[in-house]
C-alpha cells in the first residue's frame, strides 16, 4: 500500500484547492499528474474536467468511481490546509474520496498481473449538481463494464464504521420551484388586488399534504420547503411570490405521485385564487440501487478490512448521483465512517483522516471480488 503520509498529503493538497462542479481544471491536471508519475495508464474520453484511468489487461472490466468537486461553501475550519479558494470548499469529503481511490489505484497497479481484468477508474467531476454521472456515461465510460463500485465518507459513522443496505441506498432527489404572479396594490385596498402572500400561505400548508395523506404508511418521502419570498415593505401587496424546495422520494411510483400531486394543487390553488402559477419540477439523481449479489462481496471485503460492518434498515435521505453509474450496470455504493462533529456540507466539516488508513483496503478487496 502507499504510505499512508501520501495519501494524507493527496488529500491536503484536494482539500487546499478545491474547485466548484465543472470548473474542476487544476484538480484534473493534478490527478492525471500523479497517475502519470505512477505510470497509471490515461484512457482518452470526451470529458471537460474529470478523467479515466485503467489498470489490468484482459477483456474483463469493473469500474471504481469517486467524486472530485467542492462546493460553493466559505470554509470555518481554521487548518493548515484550509481552503486557499475563498468560499468553496471540500464540505463533502471528496477530497477524501479522491485520495483513497488513488491509493487503491496505486496497490492495484502493484498487483497488475494478478488481475482477472481490467480496473476502470473514474475521476468524476459534477456530482455536487447531480449531472456529473450521467455525463461520464454518456461519454462511454462504461461500455464493457460489468459492476461499478464507490463510496462516500459518512460523519455520522465512527472510523472503522462501515454501512451499506441492499436495494436502495439513498434517495431520489427532485427540486421545485413554483412563481405565483398575482396583481399587486396598495395595502389598504386589498379587495382592488388579487394577494400573491395568501396564495403562497396556501401552498405552503396544502403542499405539507403530500407525505401526510398522499404517502402510504408503509412508504416513506420528504417534501421541504427552503425558500419563499414575496414582497420588500409594509404596505404594499406585492405583484409576485416565490418558493422552491425539494421532494426525496425512494421509489418511482411515489416519486411520480408527489410530483402529480404537486402539479394538481398548484393548478387547484391557481383556479381557486383567480392567479398564475407556475411550477418548475426537475429531477435530480435516482436513488442508487445497490444490487444484492455485490452487497454480500462488499460486505464480505469490509468484513475481511475489518470494519464493524452495520446493514440499515432503510435507505438515507440524501441524494448522490452514482445512480446514473449504478442504472447502467450493476453497482454497490457503501458508506464508510469519517466521524466528524459537523455533518456534510458544513462550513464546519472536517473528517477524521484515519478513514484513509483503511478505505484502499476495502476497495481493493472489493475490486478482485467483482471480476
Ligand atoms: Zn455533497
Ligand atoms: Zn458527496
Amino acid at each position: 500500500m502507499t504510505d499512508i503520509n501520501q495519501v494524507k498529503e493527496w488529500r491536503r493538497v484536494f482539500h487546499r484547492y478545491p474547485e466548484v462542479s465543472y470548473a474542476e481544471f487544476e484538480t484534473t491536471k493534478r490527478l492525471r499528474k500523479i497517475l502519470e508519475e505512477h505510470e497509471i495508464k490515461i484512457v482518452d474520453y470526451p470529458l471537460q474536467t474529470g478523467l479515466v484511468a485503467e489498470v489490468g489487461q484482459g477483456e474483463k472490466v469493473v469500474a471504481l468511481r469517486t467524486d472530485i468537486d467542492a462546493l460553493p461553501i466559505l470554509e470555518q475550519v481554521d487548518s493548515e490546509i484550509r481552503s486557499s479558494a475563498e468560499g468553496v470548499m471540500h464540505a463533502c469529503g471528496h477530497d477524501i474520496h479522491m485520495a483513497t481511490i488513488l491509493a487503491a489505484t496505486m496497490e492495484l497497479k502493484a498487483r497488475e498481473a494478478e488481475l482477472p481484468g481490467r480496473v476502470r477508474i473514474l475521476f468524476q467531476a459534477a456530482e455536487e449538481v447531480g449531472s456529473g454521472a450521467q455525463q461520464m456515461v454518456e461519454a462511454g465510460v462504461l461500455d464493457g463494464v460489468k459492476a461499478v463500485t464507490g463510496f462516500h465518507n459518512d460523519p455520522t459513522l465512527k472510523v472503522g464504521e462501515f454501512a451499506i443496505k441492499s436495494g436502495a441506498m439513498t434517495s431520489a432527489v427532485d427540486r421545485f420551484a413554483i412563481h405565483i404572479q398575482g396583481k399587486g396594490g396598495h395595502a389598504a385596498k386589498p379587495e382592488e388586488s388579487n394577494d400573491p402572500m395568501i396564495i403562497l400561505g396556501q401552498l405552503m400548508t396544502s403542499i405539507q399534504s403530500i407525505v401526510s395523506r398522499n404517502v402510504s404508511a408503509f412508504d416513506s418521502a420528504v417534501v421541504t420547503i427552503g425558500e419563499v419570498s414575496a414582497g420588500n415593505t409594509w404596505n404594499v401587496i406585492p405583484d409576485q411570490a416565490y418558493m422552491q424546495g425539494t421532494v426525496r422520494t425512494f421509489n418511482a411510483a411515489t416519486r411520480a405521485k408527489a410530483e402529480e400531486r404537486l402539479q394538481d394543487l398548484c393548478a387547484g390553488i391557481a383556479k381557486a385564487f383567480d392567479a398564475n402559477i407556475e411550477l418548475e419540477y426537475i429531477h435530480l439523481p435516482n436513488a442508487v440501487i445497490n444490487d444484492e449479489a455485490l452487497t454480500e462481496k462488499a460486505v464480505e471485503a469490509a468484513e475481511e478490512t475489518g470494519y464493524s460492518v452495520q446493514i440499515l434498515g432503510e435507505p438515507k435521505t440524501i441524494g448522490e448521483d452514482f445512480s446514473a453509474l449504478s442504472d447502467t450496470v450493476p453497482g454497490v455504493f457503501a458508506f464508510i465512517g469519517s466521524e466528524s462533529d459537523y455533518d456534510l456540507h458544513h462550513p464546519k466539516y472536517q473528517p477524521d483522516e484515519r478513514i484513509l488508513e483503511t478505505a484502499p483496503d476495502y476497495l481493493v478487496k472489493l475490486i478482485q471480488k467483482l471480476f
